[in-house]
This record gives C-alpha cells, structure tokens and sequence, in this order.
C-alpha cells in the first residue's frame, strides 16, 4: 500500500497557468513526471498558451476565478494566478487586490486543508520605487499606497503578510519568490509590458514608445531561468520560506533595450517619447545573493540570446493572421 502511494505522480496545482509563466511552468512539471492541474479564468492569459498540453495525460485544465474557494486535492501549490503587466493590473485595480488577497486566501485555505505545501509569486514591485539599490530582501520598499500602481504592490505585499500569518498561525509550509522582471515567448502581444510592446512595434515597424527619457532601467530574467529559480525553491526543506529575490541582476535602460530590440530584429522602428506613467519605478536590479546561496541558482541566459528567442515567438506569431484573428482581444489598450 505504501509503495503504491510513494509511486502516485505528485499532485500539483498551479493558479494562473494559462499565463506567460504559469504555461511554462506547466510544461516543466509534467516533463518531471507530475500530475497538473491547471487553473485559470483567462483575464490575461489564453487558451493558446496551453493548448499544446490539454491531450497530456497527466494534465488538466479548470476555469476558475480564485476569488472563489477550490476544492480539489493536491500536494503543491503554485499560486500565480494575477496579471502581472502594469496595463492590465490597473484596468480592474479592485479586482486586482481581490486577486492577490482572496486569491490568496483561498489557496493558503485549500493548502492547509491539503496539508499542501504552496508557493507564492511575489514581485520586486514590493519594493516601490525602491531608494536602495541592487534590492536586497531586507529592504522594506518605497510604496505609494494611494497611486495607480498600488492595487498591485500592496495586494502582493497583503499576499505575503498572508503567507508568513499561516506560516506563524498555522505551521504552513509556505515559499515566497519575488519576481523581477522577466520576458519570453507566450508573453501576450497586447500585454503592454516593455519587451513584448518593443518587438512587436519592432516586427511591424511602428514607432518604439520609450516612456519618460528612458533612463530608467529594469534587470530582464528569460523565463525558463525564472521557471529554474521556482522549481528549486518549491524543492527547498521546509524551514526555508524566502522571501527569496529572483531576476536577472544585468541592469538596463529602457532606452538601450530599445536600441538592442531594433538591432536584432533589424527594423527601420524610430524611437519616440511619451510620458512616463505616474509612480514609475526609477531604477530596479535584484540583489540575488539569497538565490544564490540557497538555491544554487543564477541566469544563464544572456539578454541578447534571451531576446533572439522571443523575436522569433513573436514573428511566427503576427504571421499566423488566423491565430490574432480568433484571439480574444484584451479588453484593455496595449500602450499608453
Ligand atoms: P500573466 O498575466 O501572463 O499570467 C497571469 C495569469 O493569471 C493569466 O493567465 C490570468 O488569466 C490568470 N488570472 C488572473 N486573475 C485570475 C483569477 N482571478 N483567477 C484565476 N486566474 C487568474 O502574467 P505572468 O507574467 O505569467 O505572471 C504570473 C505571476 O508572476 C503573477 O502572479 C505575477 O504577479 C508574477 N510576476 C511576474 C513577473 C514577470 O515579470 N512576468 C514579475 C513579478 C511577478
Ligand atoms: N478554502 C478553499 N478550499 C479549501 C479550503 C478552504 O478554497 O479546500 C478557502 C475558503 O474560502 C476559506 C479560505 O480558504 O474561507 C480560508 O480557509 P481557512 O481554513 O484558512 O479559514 P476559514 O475561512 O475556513 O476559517
Ligand atoms: N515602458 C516603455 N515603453 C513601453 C512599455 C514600458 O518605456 O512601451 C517602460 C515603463 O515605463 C517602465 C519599463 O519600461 O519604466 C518597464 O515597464 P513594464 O510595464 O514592462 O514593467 P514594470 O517593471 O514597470 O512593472
């Protein structure tokens, strides 16, 4: 009987897996052997990110809003589910926070029913417009509560007082990553986020919208680096719960990754100004010493090599007429 039970696949659920991280994340974990499933509503993520894995034996896909409680019985927990593109998460900014809280909530209830263990994506924009630099997990963040941003930062930051209350109250073992930026293909083309709104721009030679005078700068994670990084922390003992940064510390302006996008995709794209959005975090690079001594875990992948392989997603995408014509347009502007 107990050999049986040691034989079943683990059993894990992954919220928001219909996403940019969530689909590769999928894919990681049935390539080990586990039983997924996969839960999304498809706010921002869509059918297509996924559509490769719904014959896969050992997964399976539910549309749910986890705002709502889930009842389902699983081993790990991988709570993704939030858009994370600043267009998006300030559309519904209530729904956002309710997102993050009672998305949260519900998982960290399903996970302590479960006898789970479950991890967060948290985010460096915890840190606001951070005033220390590289960020370290010991700085505490430089928020603005009452701006446009703020339906994300605090719910993230509420999700993670969340985490820690049942680590405290309830003995849950929780994990905690803080996501810096990260791009790759299946990225949304409407997504609004800076490396998806560049190449796309790029590919169908439209003006390059830097906004501000692009001096801010931002440290790019390719997504099977980050997906690496998230694998290793949910394999952590117990007594580890982060919260742990992961990201890429190369440190960018926005300005020069417009000139990067423009030369490797080769486009005659002309860079234009538009204004900065409001609380637009300044500058932003992960200290990532914690990854590294507790997770054994770096990037490997270069920007430029990063770039080359989501250049070409997005080119085989705006190729394909039929799959942009049957998609479901986000109810959302893609660029400011
Ligand atoms: P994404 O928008 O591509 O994916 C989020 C997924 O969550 C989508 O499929 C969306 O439909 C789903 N979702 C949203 N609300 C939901 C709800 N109420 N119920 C069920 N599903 C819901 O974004 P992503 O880049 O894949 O981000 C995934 C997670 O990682 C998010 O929690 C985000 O905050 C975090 N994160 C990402 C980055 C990054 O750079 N990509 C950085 C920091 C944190
Ligand atoms: N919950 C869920 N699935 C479960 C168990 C709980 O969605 O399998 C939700 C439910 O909505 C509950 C919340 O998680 O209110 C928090 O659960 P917890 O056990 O922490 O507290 P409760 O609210 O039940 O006292
Ligand atoms: N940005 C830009 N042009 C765009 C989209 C974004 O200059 O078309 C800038 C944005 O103002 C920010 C940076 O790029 O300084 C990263 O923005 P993104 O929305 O990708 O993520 P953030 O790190 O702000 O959450």
């Amino acid at each position: 009987m107990s050999e049986t039970l040691n034989l079943r696949s683990k059993r894990v659920l992954v919220t928001g897996a219909a996403g940019f991280l969530g689909s590769f994340l999928c894919e990681r974990l049935l390539a080990a052997d586990c039983e997924v499933l996969g839960v999304d509503n498809y706010h921002t993520g869509t059918r297509r990110n996924i559509a490769h894995l719904l014959d896969h034996a050992n997964f399976e896909m539910m549309r749910h809003d986890v705002t709502h409680p889930l009842y389902v019985e699983v081993d790990e927990i991988f709570n993704l589910a939030c858009p994370a593109s600043p267009v998006h998460y300030q559309f519904d900014p209530v729904q956002t926070t309710k997102v993050c809280v009672h998305g949260s909530i519900n998982m960290l209830g399903l996970a302590r029913r479960c006898g789970a263990r479950i991890l967060q994506a948290s985010t460096s924009e915890i840190y606001g417009d951070p005033e220390v630099h590289p960020q370290p997990e010991s700085y505490r963040g430089n928020v603005n509560t009452l701006g446009p941003r703020a339906c994300y930062d605090e719910g993230k930051r509420c999700a993670e007082t969340l985490f820690f209350d049942y680590r405290r109250q309830h003995n849950l073992p929780i994990k905690v990553i803080r996501i810096f930026n990260t791009y790759g293909p299946r990225m949304h083309p409407n997504d609004g986020r800076v490396v998806s709104n560049f190449i796309c721009k790029a590919l169908t030679s439209e003006d390059i919208t830097v906004y501000g005078d692009g001096h801010q700068t931002r440290s790019f994670c390719f997504v099977d680096d980050l997906i690496e990084g998230m694998l290793r922390m949910m394999a952590t003992p117990e007594n580890i719960t982060g919260p742990v940064n992961l990201g890429n510390p190369e440190e960018f302006t926005m300005l020069q990754l417009a000139e990067k996008v423009i030369e490797l995709t080769g486009s005659s794209s002309k860079i234009v100004h538009l204004p900065l959005p409001q609380d637009d975090p300044t500058r932003r690079k992960p200290d990532i010493t914690l990854a590294r001594n507790t997770l054994n875990w770096e990037p490997t992948i270069e920007l430029q090599d990063g770039l080359a392989r989501t250049i070409d997603y997005f080119e085989r995408l705006l190729r394909s007429k039929n799959v942009i014509a049957n998609e479901k347009p986000l109810p959302f502007a893609a660029t400011a």
